[in-house]
């Protein structure tokens, strides 16, 4: 039996994106991530984080710091009632170590976790602050919300979805807005 699950992008979307985070003491949640995830784990959605971490890639952090930054996030998280039930990231990027399927807007992290967790893709959703992460969405066949005011210069994002012919099922401005929609989506299919 499959299930429907809530991907969610690290950087911008769960805690404040500081590019290129690399000391687990940056990692600082943004306004509603907690609640938001919360509510997920309270409706027995499973909750996936996918990121991409080319921080690795670029020399700048170990698979150690990227790990220990994860950590971070989910004791953030529990200390506020909330947890994530996988993780998942690219440390790839295709100027400074190879090309992948895992990067976003590639759906390599998506497809990986829908086959060890049994998740139904089609029932699932993306969340996310960057176009990647629209792209990645679309690519696995979740349904897809925005959130937009995360990231710095947001018409840059509008440019980069409308070059790649990507629309948002959804915009709002936090992860906690975000689940309002999703659980209202999930509730009228069931
Ligand atoms: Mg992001």
């Amino acid at each position: 039996m499959t299930r429907p699950a809530v991907f969610l992008d690290r950087d911008g979307t769960i805690i404040v994106d500081k590019m290129h985070l690399t000391d687990p003491r940056a990692v600082e949640l943004l306004p509603g991530a907690a609640e938001g995830v919360r509510r997920l784990n309270e409706a027995g959605i499973f909750t996936v984080v996918v990121s991409n971490q080319a921080v690795v890639a670029r020399g700048m952090a170990s698979k150690e710091m990227v790990d220990a930054a994860m950590a971070k996030m989910q004791d953030q998280l529990e200390a506020e009632g909330a947890h994530i039930d996988a993780i998942y990231y690219c440390p790839d990027h295709p100027d400074f170590s190879t090309s992948c399927e895992c990067r976003k807007p590639a759906p390599g992290m998506l497809l990986q976790a829908a086959e060890e967790h049994d998740l139904d893709l089609e029932g699932s959703f993306m969340v996310g602050d960057w176009w990647a992460d629209i792209g990645a969405g679309v690519a696995a066949g979740t349904r897809t919300v925005l959130i937009s005011g995360a990231v710095e210069g947001e018409a840059k994002v509008d440019v980069k979805l409308e070059e790649h012919g990507l629309v948002p099922d959804k915009r709002v401005t936090s992860v906690n807005e975000a689940v309002k929609w999703i659980l209202a989506m999930i509730d009228k299919s069931s």
